[in-house]
């Protein structure tokens, strides 16, 4: 059997006016704000408006840790939003925009995947309406002028060797990690090391990813530490004076971005902070305002449940507060297979003494969302090759959890291939058993918050730091910061720290490397491993094949 491509279908798509989709969910004409036919942003005095509605039902959709098998995750939040719609629910869909670098680093875009799509693909995968250039922009202006403040005669006594702001470009350029700037004499300033980022690792993406309107973003961009002084002091944004015009360059992207799925259902796009350094979802002026308009919100959060979830709830929901009425766990058999220790190459063969071995990771992330007080089932995003004992050995697992699997079709079948899940979630939304509760309250020393959740989420002994990292914790919590959540930057692959230890282990250690403060954004990161914020493009990067066709079509996009 061959199978279309992601973007051949997408291709095909029969798209409707961006105001048709709008019009269904009440945004007139003249609060859509259009880039070009598909897409078009909302305005701000629409969203003011609609805030006193009521709310609808928050869908979290999250996965089992990754495997190099892939587990569909946006594809399977644009099934269920389909699927939703298709058994006469109002629902939307809420992701987040694409990353430039990677696409075309590795194969895999942001915007779903077969029959489960988000149009227009191709755009969505590149530039969009641009919000990531103005991210970018905004972070660079506030770069430019930490340099030019020095180099006019630091009246703030920044310690040049102490500047923790960065520079940032959307493109995996591992040559950028680490430079020297202000080389070539006098009138180009002080010389100093610094480095690039990709821009979904700014914090000016998760401060608007998590800011509540445009005043919000500037307090949120003020409080940003840009650099310490010889006493450690933190200079911040604000004393820099950049906030103000870095609000200017973000004023169009704060606001959603309207658009479709393959099945004409409205979604919001909007924002992508990484899941590593911030916390991993689409914006919360998205998801907010889309819980106003629609009756079930479908959402989605980065990598496995231990990291994606845990902060959706901890960073996300507390902050914006949110409550989730219903998580979906999207499990994949090759997924289960390879949590079971079978290689790859091995994934197209029967297995189900491998599928069953592997459940227990899928069993102990059942177990950790029902702790948030939550509902949870689980979504069998179903290959092609999955046999039917396998998939068998999936539902009796989860069945032994006291929860159940229901197997979706969507990639190969759109919304039909959702609607028993769909069903599912709908029922148990409604019936409101959830009762939504973050892991630990504000008051929570930061040490103790990262214990937390090394024991209840990842199941480990003990954390390890040293007294340098848990005097840094102190010297925050004396300064004010204390009541912050902690966003923990650790593998995706594993509940441990070692991205080769799959399935459930216990007994480990959980190692702090280093801890940050995002103070603009409003959390610790705490660092336990490596930690990558400038991807790199591999030996064969998917540029190589991608190239405009004579009709003029983009050609190798996935
Ligand atoms: P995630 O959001 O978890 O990173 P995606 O939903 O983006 O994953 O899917 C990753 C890739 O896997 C996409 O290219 C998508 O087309 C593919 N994919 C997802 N589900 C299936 C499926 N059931 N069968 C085949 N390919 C799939
Ligand atoms: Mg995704």
């Amino acid at each position: 059997m061959t199978f279309k491509t992601d973007i051949e279908i997408a291709r095909a798509a029969s798209k409707r006016p961006i105001q048709d989709i709008g019009a269904a969910i009440g945004i007139g004409a003249d609060d859509l704000l259009p880039y070009g036919h598909d897409k078009a942003k909302v305005s701000q005095s629409f969203i003011d408006g609609v805030q006193d509605r009521p709310t609808g039902k928050l869908i979290l959709v999250t996965a089992i840790n990754p495997t190099p098998a892939g587990e569909g995750k946006t594809t399977t939040t644009v099934g269920l939003g389909d699927g939703l719609n298709a058994i006469g629910k109002k629902a939307m869909v809420c992701i987040r925009e694409a990353s430039l670098g990677p696409n075309f680093g590795m194969k895999g875009g942001a915007a779903g995947g077969g029959y489960a799509q988000i149009v227009p693909m191709e755009e969505m995968n590149l530039h969009f309406t641009g919000d990531f250039h103005a991210i970018t922009s905004a972070h660079s202006l506030l770069s430019a002028m930490i340099d030019n403040h020095i180099y006019w005669g630091n009246e703030l006594e920044i310690d040049t060797r102490r500047v923790v702001w960065r520079r940032v470009v959307d493109m995996n350029d591992r040559a950028l990690r680490q430079i020297t700037a202000s080389l070539g004499g006098v009138s180009n300033g002080f010389p100093r090391e610094t480095g690039f980022d990709i821009t979904v690792a700014s914090e000016v993406m998760a401060c608007l990813c998590l800011a509540t309107d445009l005043g919000d973003l500037e307090r949120r961009l003020g409080d940003m530490i840009v650099a310490y002084r010889r006493d450690r002091s933190p200079v911040y944004c604000r004393d820099i004076k950049a906030d103000g015009a870095m609000t200017v360059l973000l004023k169009d992207a704060m606001q959603p971005n309207l658009v479709q799925t393959l099945e004409n259902n409205p979604a919001f796009v909007h924002g992508g902070p990484f899941a590593n350094i911030a916390h991993g979802c689409n914006s919360v002026i998205a998801t907010t305002t889309a819980l106003k308009l629609a009756d079930y919100v479908v959402t989605e959060a980065g990598f496995g449940a231990d990291l994606g979830a845990e902060k959706f709830m901890n960073i996300k929901c507390r902050k914006a507060g949110l409550a989730p009425d219903c998580v979906v766990l999207v499990a994949t058999v090759r997924a289960m297979k390879m949590n079971g220790g079978v290689a790859k190459a091995d994934l197209g063969a029967e297995n189900v003494d491998a599928v069953k071995a592997g459940c227990a990771n899928l069993g102990r992330h059942i177990g950790n969302l029902k702790s948030f007080g939550v509902p949870v089932v689980v979504a069998i995003n179903h290959f092609t090759g999955d046999s039917e004992a396998e998939v068998a050995a999936v539902q009796e697992f989860v069945a032994g959890q006291g929860s159940e699997a229901i197997v979706c079709k969507h990639w190969a079948e759109g919304s039909k291939g959702t609607e028993a899940l769909a069903a599912r979630v709908a029922e148990i939304a409604d019936a409101g058993q959830a009762n939504f509760a973050p892991l630990y309250p504000d008051e929570m020393p930061l040490f103790q918050k990262i214990e937390t959740i090394a024991k209840r989420i990842y199941h480990a002994d003990e954390v390890l730091a040293d007294k340098k990292i848990r005097d840094q914790l102190k010297a925050w919590e004396a300064d004010g910061y204390g009541h912050l959540p902690v966003c923990m930057a650790k593998t995706q692959y594993s509940f441990t720290t070692d991205p080769e230890r799959r399935g459930a282990p216990t007994g480990h250690s959980v190692p702090v490397r280093e801890v940050r403060l995002s103070a603009g954004a409003g959390f610790v990161v705490v660092i336990c491993g490596e930690i990558m914020t400038m991807p790199g493009l591999p030996r064969v990067p998917s540029a190589e094949s991608i190239r405009l066709n004579d009709a003029g079509e983009v050609e190798g996009l996935f």
